[in-house]
């Protein structure tokens, strides 16, 4: 099966990828995480995206598409995937399209702007693997340590408030617009994120069933 997951920064997209890519068995692919990896290994394309990141803006186009590009051809892509955080744009979502790639279904994970803000205050991740965590929602098991590598959790230089606030606006401006260009392709399903997390990941997993 092959998902895009769609929804603001902080909606909680990247959690429920997760649970659906345990549930289904296929790879969840996040550009946000790729890109910070190679912001960490300081590899060219790192550097050219850092100060875009930084300022909650959108690294360019091209060079999302052809990460994608090339993480989409390698093996574990073959019996599926879920897109997380990818495509942000139109032009984005085009270039998916013309890779001709049959995506089954697009799942839009709705939470309004207030309660996102409050949310994303809470965040953390692991410096080391990248996995995420919150305060509230989804703490891990020893304070700051991450369950899975026992790497340090920090808080995103893109999660504080301010650059949460520019975040949404771009989110509004140039990634909403996907939910009418799929829409139109009737593949499009919204889930209302749910208090809990486990009530959003039932209403996820019965979107993918659907
Ligand atoms: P995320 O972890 O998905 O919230 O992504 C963090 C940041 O990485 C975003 O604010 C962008 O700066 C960049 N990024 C991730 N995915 C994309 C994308 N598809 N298009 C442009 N920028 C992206």
């Amino acid at each position: 099966m092959k998902l895009i997951f769609l929804g603001a920064p902080g909606a909680g997209k990247g959690t429920q990828a997760e649970k659906v890519s345990e549930y289904l068995n296929i790879p969840t692919i996040s550009t946000g995480n790729i890109i910070r990896e190679a912001l960490k290994n300081g590899t060219e394309m790192g550097k050219k995206a850092k100060s875009y990141m930084d300022a909650g803006a959108l690294v360019p186009d091209d060079v999302v598409i052809g990460i994608i590009q090339e993480r989409l051809t390698q093996p574990d892509c073959e019996n599926g995937f879920i897109l997380d955080g990818f495509p942000r744009t139109i032009p984005q979502a085009e270039a998916l399209d013309r890779m001709g790639i049959h995506i089954d279904r697009i799942i839009d994970i709705e939470v309004p702007d207030d309660t996102i803000a409050q949310r994303v205050s809470g965040r953390r991740v692991c410096a080391a693997c990248g996995s995420s965590y919150h305060l509230d929602y989804k703490k891990p098991q020893v304070e700051g340590v991450c369950d899975r590598c026992q790497g340090a959790l920090v808080q995103r230089k893109d999660d504080q408030p301010e650059t949460v606030k520019e975040r949404l606006a771009v989110y509004h401006e140039q990634t909403e617009p996907l939910k009418d260009y799929y829409a139109k392709s009737g593949k499009l399903v919204i889930v209302e994120g749910q208090e809990r997390v486990e009530d959003t990941t039932a209403l996820t997993i019965a979107a993918v069933k659907e």
